[in-house]
């Protein structure tokens, strides 16, 4: 299967649907994966583990977008720590529930992207 250009990918993993083919959902629910893809078969987990990888995807997102939130509330306009520290701790607690599908559907556009040693042939078979 020829490589898929990173910018698709990209926006294939933000619309959580398959790397490769752009159809097949990543989910069938708010947290179940799909093992392959139902469009072109493309097993989605490598290998067991496959995905801790995107924790540091999920981990990436919710300390830049803390520090952010943080720096422009505190120090740009001067909240006191009592306003911004509890919003900011919901936020460390339930961005990370939301996020985890996209960081799990960018972590295998960037493995596919970068790694495509195991992607599937147009001269393998198709099942
Ligand atoms: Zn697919």
């Amino acid at each position: 299967m020829a490589r898929v250009p990173f910018e698709i990918g990209y926006k294939r993993a933000l619309r959580l649907r398959c790397p490769l083919c752009g159809d097949g959902k990543l989910f069938s629910g708010f947290i179940r994966m799909n093992e392959r893809c139902s469009q072109c078969d493309f097993k989605f987990e490598r290998e067991p583990g496959y995905f801790l990888g995107s924790s540091y995807i999920n981990y990436g997102w919710t300390a830049a977008s803390l520090t952010v939130a943080y720096i422009f509330f505190h120090v740009a306009m001067e909240y006191p720590n009592s306003y911004v520290v509890p919003p900011l701790v919901a936020w460390f607690v339930f961005f990370p529930l939301f996020f985890h599908r996209y960081a799990r559907a960018l972590w295998l556009t960037f493995d596919c992207f970068w790694d495509h040693s195991e992607l599937p042939n147009d001269s393998d078979p198709q099942p």
